[in-house]
């Protein structure tokens, strides 16, 4: 008979891991899905891997490094006993139980294997959105990103002008961090306003070397082969006049999509593609045993501290779930 996991973990962002150490805890000897690391949607550690200074998580007076954070995290799973595959989910079978997985290593060559879980925790978080345009697509990695902490220091990107698409809080951080390297940088936003919490937005604007330019969209990245991005073309919304600016770097940041693509039609999901939570307050989804936590089902706050708060709940929830079904 083919070993069945009391409850299997897939995604190890600040979700994953509190519902580990929660799990673990509660003795259901957790197996976390890591993530491969293949590319940036499947890193283990999710996307605090790329965030510098996390200075909003309660109990680091001084912030802590997002990759140290969820080192930390880890350990802390770890400690109790919980067991860490660094494989990526490729597809799940949720119509009968036990739950199957299947999941493979696209670094090590891995060949595609499966588990089976009594419960399911999914904790896949959420991905970087893009503007959508072709010349976006040509200059991806040579001179577009959507990460400013991952490629920012690069050497294209020194002390030249730089642009950041949109006006969240993705926005202002990464355009405030760029400010690091860049001569200049532009940060782009399609109204006046921006989205960003009031106390980074106002350190983004109070900053010398950022310029916002309200009320503009990126119509074309522009560049060649061997320089990559070398300008952007510019739309004044309320004009139609457009502009082009000189810039080595365009980085997008105008949020994010659930990563719940390898769901679709096994649980119900929102049109955006959110996971659809069963009732308000609680981590059950519309498949009884799985349960969901962080952004991956949290379209309004995405925040470490809320990911993190509905991975306890869900661990909880599924406690209590295997306990009712009589599994221990
Ligand atoms: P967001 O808050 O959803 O903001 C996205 C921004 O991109 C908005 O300003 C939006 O414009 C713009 N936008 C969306 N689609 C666009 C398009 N196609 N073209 C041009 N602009 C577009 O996303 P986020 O900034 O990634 O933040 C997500 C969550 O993470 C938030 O809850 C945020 O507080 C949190 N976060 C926190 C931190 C931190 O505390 N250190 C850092 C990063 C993110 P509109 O404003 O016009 O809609």
């Amino acid at each position: 008979m083919a070993n069945i996991e009391h409850v299997v973990i897939i995604g190890s962002g600040p979700a994953g891991w509190t519902a580990a150490i929660y799990a673990a805890r509660a003795n259901l000897n957790p197996l976390v899905i890591a993530g491969d690391g293949a590319n940036r949607e499947r890193m283990p550690g999710g996307q605090l891997m790329f965030t510098t200074e996390v200075e909003n998580f309660p109990g680091f007076v001084h912030g802590i490094d997002g990759q140290k954070m969820m080192g930390v995290l880890q350990q802390q799973a770890e400690r109790f006993g919980t067991r860490v595959l660094q494989n990526f989910v490729t597809r799940v079978d949720f119509t009968s139980r036990p739950f199957k997985i299947w999941h493979i290593n696209d670094l090590s060559g891995e060949a595609e294997a499966q588990v089976l879980a009594h419960a399911v925790i999914i904790s896949t978080g959420a991905s970087a959105n893009y503007l959508g345009l072709e010349s976006e697509k040509k200059f991806e990695n040579n001179g577009v990103s959507a990460c400013a902490v991952c490629d920012g220091a690069l050497p294209r990107f020194r002390d030249n002008p730089l642009v950041v698409v949109g006006g969240g809080d993705s926005a202002v951080e990464e355009a405030t961090y760029l400010t690091k390297f860049a001569s200049m940088v532009y940060l782009v936003h399609r109204r006046d306003t921006l989205r960003a919490s009031k106390i980074m937005a106002e350190r983004a604007l109070s900053n010398k070397k950022i310029k916002p330019l309200w009320n503009s969209a990126v119509e074309e990245v522009l560049g060649n082969d061997n320089d990559g991005v070398t300008a952007v073309r510019i739309k004044d919304l309320k004009t139609n006049a457009t502009s082009v600016i000189e810039c080595r770097g365009m980085f997008a940041a105008i949020g994010h999509t659930p990563n719940t693509a390898f769901l679709k039609g096994q649980m119900d999901l929102d049109p955006k593609g959110y996971i659809a939570l069963k009732e308000p307050f609680r981590s059950t989804t519309s498949v009884e045993g799985i349960f969901a936590a962080g952004d991956c089902a949290d379209p309004i706050y995405r925040q470490a501290i809320t990911a993190a708060g509905m991975g306890c709940k869900a661990a909880i929830d599924a406690e209590r779930w295997l306990a009712e079904q009589g599994i221990d």
